[in-house]
C-alpha cells in the first residue's frame, strides 16, 4: 500500500469498502445464518463496538486535560466568561437557524401527503428529561460520578472551576497546569495511536451497519429522507459557509476538506461525544485554533449545539402532520423551533437520541407520538449524516468564537500539510 497514503484516505476506503460489504449481505445473506451470526452478529459487532470504547475511552481524559489547559492558557476569568457567553449564543443561534431552514424547506415541498399511512412499528417514547433537571445537574453533586458516566456538562462545570481556582493558586497551580499540558500531550498521542486503528474499526462499524439496515429500507421513505439529507446539506454547505466568510473570515471550502476525518469518525460512529477526540484535534492542529478556545467549545458543542438532529426533528414534524392530515399553525411551529433548541441544549451526542427528543417534541404540538415508528427504518442512516453536520456546527462556531478572540493561526488553516494524521511510529527498544 502507498507508504504516503494518510490515515483519513485509508479511513475512507475502509468506509466504502465496508458499506458494499454490509449492503451486499443485506441484501444477498440475510438469512444465512451462519453469516448472521458470526459476521454480522459476531466479529463486525465485536470489533466495531470495541473501537467506538476505544474512541469513548479517550474523551474524558482529554476534555478534563485539554480543558485544564485551555482555562490556563485563557488565564483570565473575564475572557473565559466572555467566550462562553459567545459560544452559548452562537450555539443558539445555528440550532435556530438550522430548525428554521428546516421547517421552511419541508413546508415547501411537503413530504408526507398522500402518504400511505402504512403499518407503523411500535414506537415506546422513552420519557425525556424534564427541562428543569437539565439545568440542576449541570452541577455535579458528585464529581467522581461525573466522570465516571462521563457526563459532559457536568465535566465541563466542575473542570473550569478547578482550572479557575489554579489560576487563583499562584505558583502551585502554575505547576500543576504544567503537568497537565504534559498530560495533554500524552493524550493526543494516545488519540493518534487509537486512530492508527481506525481503518479497521470503521470499516467493521459501516459493514455491520449496513447489512442491518440496508439501502433498500430508504425507499418507501425516500420522501422524508431525501428532504432531510437536503436541510442537512443546504445547512452543511450553505449556512455554515455564510458563517464562516461572513464571522470567520475564512475559506469554508478549506474548512470543509480539513474537516474530513471528523466527518467520517461523526458519520461511522454516529455519536458527536465519541468523535470528540478527533473534532478537538483537526480544529486545533488543522484548522489552527489555539487549545484555549477549542478545548472549551469542542466539548461544550458536542453536548448542546445539534444542528442535524434539530433539522431532522424539524422535517419530521411536518412529515407526520402531513402523513396524519394534522394542520399546525405558526404558534406550533414556533414551539418546535423551541422545544429542538431546547432538545439540542439537553440531550449528549449519542446515537439515536435525537429521536427520544422527538417525542418530547411532538407531546408538545399534539402529533402522534406513534408516528415516530414510521421514521424509524431510516433513522440510523440520517443519524449518521446528521452527527457529520452537528459537529460540522461545533467546528464553525469554535472558528467563529477564535477568529473574536484572535485565538486562530491563518497560517495552519492555510497550510494544506498542516496536522495531517499519518501512521504512528511505535518505539523500539534500541
Ligand atoms: N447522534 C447524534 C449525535 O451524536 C444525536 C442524534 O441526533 O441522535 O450528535
Amino acid at each position: 500500500m502507498n507508504k504516503k497514503m494518510t490515515i483519513t484516505t485509508k479511513i475512507l476506503i475502509a468506509m466504502g469498502i465496508g458499506l458494499v460489504t454490509g449492503s451486499l449481505i443485506n441484501a444477498f445473506a440475510s438469512d444465512i445464518s451462519f453469516v448472521q451470526t458470526y459476521l454480522v452478529n459476531g466479529l463486525f459487532h465485536v470489533i466495531g463496538a470495541a473501537f467506538v470504547n476505544s474512541l469513548k475511552m479517550l474523551v474524558v481524559p482529554l476534555v478534563t486535560f485539554s480543558l485544564i489547559c485551555g482555562v490556563c492558557g485563557i488565564g483570565d476569568v473575564a475572557v473565559l466568561g466572555r467566550v462562553g457567553i459567545k459560544a452559548f449564543a452562537l450555539y443558539i443561534f445555528t440550532t435556530g437557524l438550522a430548525i428554521t431552514l428546516a421547517l421552511v424547506v419541508a413546508i415547501a415541498i411537503a413530504p408526507g401527503e398522500g402518504f400511505e399511512q402504512a403499518r407503523t412499528t411500535d414506537f415506546i417514547a422513552k420519557p425525556a428529561p424534564p427541562l428543569t433537571d437539565v439545568f440542576i445537574n449541570i452541577v455535579p453533586s458528585n464529581p467522581i460520578n461525573a466522570f465516571a458516566e462521563g457526563n459532559m456538562l457536568q465535566i465541563i462545570f466542575f473542570v473550569i472551576l478547578f482550572a479557575i481556582a489554579m489560576l487563583m493558586t499562584g505558583d502551585i497551580g502554575r505547576k500543576m497546569a504544567k503537568t497537565a499540558e504534559n498530560l495533554n500531550e500524552v493524550m493526543m498521542k494516545v488519540v493518534t495511536l487509537v486512530m492508527d486503528f481506525a481503518p479497521i474499526g470503521v470499516f467493521f462499524l459501516m459493514a455491520k451497519t449496513f447489512s442491518v439496515q440496508g439501502i433498500g429500507l430508504i425507499l418507501p421513505m425516500i420522501g422524508y429522507f431525501s428532504v432531510v439529507v437536503l436541510c442537512l446539506l443546504l445547512h452543511g454547505f450553505g449556512t455554515f459557509s455564510l458563517l464562516l466568510i461572513f464571522l470567520a473570515k475564512l475559506n469554508p471550502l478549506t474548512f470543509i476538506k480539513k474537516m474530513r476525518p471528523a466527518h467520517i469518525f461523526a458519520f461511522s460512529t454516529a455519536s458527536s461525544n465519541a468523535t470528540i477526540p478527533v473534532t478537538l484535534q483537526v480544529v486545533e492542529k488543522r484548522l489552527g485554533v489555539d487549545n484555549s478556545t477549542a478545548a472549551f467549545t469542542v466539548p461544550l458543542g458536542a453536548t448542546i449545539n445539534m444542528d442535524g438532529t434539530a433539522i431532522m426533528q424539524g422535517v419530521a414534524t411536518v412529515f407526520i402532520a402531513n402523513v396524519y392530515g394534522i394542520d399546525l399553525g405558526v404558534s406550533d411551529y414556533l414551539t418546535v423551533v423551541g422545544m429542538s433548541i431546547l432538545a439540542s441544549i439537553g440531550t449528549a451526542g449519542v446515537p439515536g437520541v435525537g429521536l427520544i427528543m422527538l417525542a418530547m417534541v411532538f407531546n408538545q404540538v399534539g402529533l402522534p407520538v406513534e408516528g415516530i415508528g414510521l421514521i424509524l427504518g431510516v433513522d440510523r442512516i440520517l443519524d449518521m449524516i446528521r452527527t457529520a453536520i452537528n459537529i460540522t456546527g461545533d467546528a464553525t462556531v469554535t472558528c467563529i468564537v477564535a477568529r473574536s478572540e484572535n485565538t486562530i493561526d491563518d497560517q495552519i488553516f492555510q497550510d494544506p500539510d498542516a496536522g495531517v494524521i499519518t501512521d504512528v511510529e511505535l518505539p523500539h527498544k534500541a
